[in-house]
């Protein structure tokens, strides 16, 4: 399934709800939920009662959209987390924060995780020495991400070093002024600041 590239203000339409895709914007009153909290479309401003299916799709869309990943990769994840020890529902989440674009994005070194995805397939970042331009991959505590050396001169990193706002997640060690970071734990549920209700996504995978 190709990637979504339509207008992301959209997606946080049709949830109903900020899911924080465009950067700075969203900090705005400019930002169109803020606006117009309806659904897009002539019928956006219609009510309609979800079904219990309703209700656990659009659940696993919005968890879909925060991370911007696609069908495939959102199953293949959740198979991944129901053979893991645990909840599964946490376990799926703490996958996709483990992704290398949301932990750049976590980092503060991206104003949103499109951003994150673009630098790292860019190739401006290495986990723990070595090159890695997959946005998808996955890490794990003690690794240790870093802008790449030739990265670290461009106007874009040297001014993100002057306004670096700091990150105040446990599972994360971040040195801005190194640009560099470390994943110290696995990130718990309750550092996982999205609000969603996992375990709709987990009974509507699991029928
Ligand atoms: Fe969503 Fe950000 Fe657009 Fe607001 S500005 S609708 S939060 S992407």
């Amino acid at each position: 399934m190709a990637r979504y590239t339509g207008p992301v203000c959209r997606l946080c339409r049709r949830e109903g709800q900020k899911l924080y895709l465009k950067g700075d914007k969203c900090y705005t009153d400019k930002c169109p939920v803020a606006k117009r909290n309806y659904a897009p479309g002539q019928h956006g401003q219609s009510r309609k009662k979800l079904t219990e299916y309703g209700l656990q799709l659009r659940e696993k869309q919005k968890v879909r959209r925060f991370y911007g990943i696609q069908e495939s990769q959102m199953r293949k994840y959740f198979n991944m987390a129901d053979r893991m020890h645990g909840i599964t529902g946490e376990n799926l989440l703490k996958l996709l924060e483990l992704r290398l674009d949301n932990v750049v994005y976590r980092m503060g070194y991206a104003s949103s995780r499109a951003e994150a995805r673009q630098l790292v397939t860019h190739g401006h970042f290495t986990v723990n020495g070595n090159k890695v331009n997959i946005p998808s991959s996955i890490m794990k505590v003690g690794d240790e991400i870093e802008v790449k050396a030739k990265s670290k001169n461009s106007p874009k990193f040297k001014e993100l070093v002057e306004n670096h706002r700091g990150s105040t997640l446990p599972w994360l060690e971040v040195h801005p002024e190194e640009l560099k970071g470390r994943i110290v734990a696995e990130p718990a549920r309750e550092d996982i600041d999205i609000p969603i209700e996992e375990h709709l996504i987990v009974e509507l995978y699991s029928k």
